[in-house]
């Protein structure tokens, strides 16, 4: 991935990579992996990870492997598999042709095990997951050995070789590593390396019945691999001790893990079995919804890949876990699209307005650019009838303090055309406000006034005649907690589900030219935000549009 910024980023991370390239500690470049478990789609925690690894890699003149950490048969999938990569692609990032899976080295790894054992570092043990919890003891006491611990070399062999045949069923036996059951890390009382499991794996089938556990399989992949620099988050570590034992007591390859701080968000869960939740009990529509934190979740939303690399550059890396605002995320796509997409006039809650003296049949446009940011992006032409829409709360009739727009008597400005002025509200037999009669001022043509008085109000509009019907999909946080996963108000995370994440105006009245707008582009709706043409429901005669993100200001004054 191409490198464009000029800055030298001086985290604790590449801190530590350049002592090691200075010191000479690893002989061969730097080599880095991303290893996701394919047990779900990626989040935007995962897209730090991709981005760090990846960019780092790319920083040191090295490379990122892909690696699938496929250990766990009964929860992984091909269909996560494909996703993974599809988002890792997305996102920028290539591993060319190493794409690697832990299952491949199932082999090596049984043979790694028995070389332990050999050692007399291994041994099968009888014990029941429930006696190894027993025996395991706590922070604050010793552990007791299992009483399997001093079988001989001979016999760890012949029964982890059972264990392998397929001899015993789930859970009879474990290898564990022989380590030290008083050491004050609890990863390192003699930890499980394999376990009994007669489930058929998504890349090996039936060839292995028992399964390597995540501690053991993940330091030999990566020193399988030659990784120089193992980076993982900080719940690992505490295991950092077990990795660099197994690795020495093999004597092979050995890779430095360095841990950082996974990303958490405000009004966001991240992990991936609550993901899986959110999609089972369907509460959103799938892994891809626009409101999830995941990779397809934020393209489906309409966030570019570009925007996802800024958030992870932006909020670096730490030692400490922290959390993050999701308004920083939110920040990110708003600046590059401020700069990137079109405005347009879109009226998502349309209240009609006749101008009551202006020609019947006449049409005028207005010149206006499509980017003020960018004004390379040109200009177009605005057509302007007798027959408007204006939103629907730009209208009040009894305004609160300091309410600038259309009023019985606030003159407005209709941004670009002309200042109008209320004459009459229509109302339908409930009621209901059907219509304005409103005048137009022909001397405020362009959208100033010739004798130079002011209005405090400018508000956007769509001329009726000239307008396409399009749906709009308001989006807004998932949970309505900041921290949803804090259930100290008696609220599970599915408790403090935002009712109104998700709002369908299908009465939109956008510019003609939004029916031709290409599914997936951009636009900026005045006032209200960057929106997506959705790349899937969009149709010419009906358009679709998602809201990515609100606009910081709405211009309440031109
Ligand atoms: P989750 O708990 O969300 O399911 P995980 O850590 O089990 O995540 P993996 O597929 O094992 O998910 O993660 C692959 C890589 O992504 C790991 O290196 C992991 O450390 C990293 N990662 C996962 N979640 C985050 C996060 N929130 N922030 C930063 N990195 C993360
Ligand atoms: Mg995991």
């Amino acid at each position: 991935m191409e490198n464009n910024d000029s800055t030298v980023k001086t985290d604790f991370i590449r801190e530590i990579i350049r002592e090691d390239i200075n010191s000479g500690r690893f002989s061969s470049g730097i080599m880095t992996r991303f290893p996701p478990e394919p047990n779900g789609y990626l989040h935007i925690g995962h897209a730090k990870s991709i981005c760090l690894n990846f960019g780092i890699a790319a920083e040191f003149g090295g490379k990122c492997n892909l690696r699938f950490d496929d250990t766990n048969p009964t929860k992984e999938e091909q269909e996560y598999v494909d996703s993974i990569k599809e988002d890792v692609r997305w996102l920028g990032f290539d591993w060319e042709e190493r794409e690697y899976y832990a299952s491949d080295y199932f082999d090596q790894l049984y043979q790694y095990a028995r070389k332990l054992i050999d050692k007399g570092k291994a041994f099968v043990c009888d014990l029941t997951a429930d006696q190894i919890r027993d025996f395991r003891g706590t922070l604050t006491q010793p552990g007791k050995g299992s009483p399997y611990r001093n079988r001989s070399v001979d016999e760890n062999l012949a029964l982890f070789e059972r264990m392998r045949q397929g001899e015993y069923p789930d859970g009879f036996r474990t290898l564990r590593a022989k380590i030290d059951m008083a050491s004050p890390n609890l990863n390192l009382r003699d930890p499980v390396m394999y376990r009994i499991l007669h489930a058929s794996h998504h890349r090996t089938g039936e060839k292995w019945c028992i399964y390597p556990m995540y501690d053991w399989a993940h330091g030999q992949s990566d020193s399988i691999e030659g990784i120089t620099h193992s980076i993982c988050t900080l719940e690992f570590e505490d295991h950092r001790p077990l990795y660099d034992w197994f690795i020495t007591e093999l004597g092979i390859h050995h890779p430095r893990q360095i841990e950082f701080a996974r990303l958490a968000l405000t009004y966001t869960v991240m992990s991936k079995r609550k993901l899986l939740e959110l999609v089972k009990r369907k509460i959103v529509s799938g892994w891809d919804d626009p409101r999830m934190p995941t990779i397809s979740g934020l393209r489906r939303r309409g966030f570019t890949p570009e925007s996802i690399r800024l958030f992870a550059e932006r909020i670096g890396v730490a030692k400490r876990d922290s959390m993050v605002e999701i308004s920083v995320l939110e920040d990110c796509i708003r600046e590059l699209l401020n700069k990137q997409a079109p405005r347009v006039m879109a009226v998502l809650r349309p209240l009609k307005v006749v101008l009551v003296n202006y020609p019947d049949e006449k049409t005028e446009e207005f010149e206006t650019d499509n980017n003020p940011e960018d004004l390379s992006m040109g200009k177009r032409l605005v057509p302007f009838s007798k027959l408007l829409y204006i939103e629907r709360e730009d209208f009040s009739e009894n305004p609160p303090k300091g309410y600038f727009r259309l009023t019985p008597t606030n003159e407005v400005r209709l941004k670009h055309a002309y200042f109008i002025r209320l004459k009459e509200v229509v109302r339908d037999g409930s009621g209901e406000i059907v219509e304005l009669h409103c005048t137009y001022d022909p001397d405020t043509h362009g959208g100033e006034a010739k004798d130079g008085r002011k209005v405090k109000g400018t508000i956007h509009w769509v001329s009726a005649a000239h307008s396409v019907d399009a749906e709009v999909r308001l989006y807004d946080h998932l949970f309505s907690k900041e921290d949803p996963e804090d259930d100290s108000d008696g609220r599970d995370f599915f408790g403090s589900v935002n009712p109104d994440s998700m709002i369908t105006l299908k009465e939109c009245k956008l510019e003609k030219s939004m029916g031709q707008a290409a599914k997936g582009s951009r636009f900026q709706f005045l006032r209200h935000g960057y929106f997506l043409v959705d790349p899937v429901d969009s149709k010419p005669e009906r358009p679709v549009f998602d809201r990515i993100v609100s606009l910081k200001d709405a211009w309440k004054k031109k």
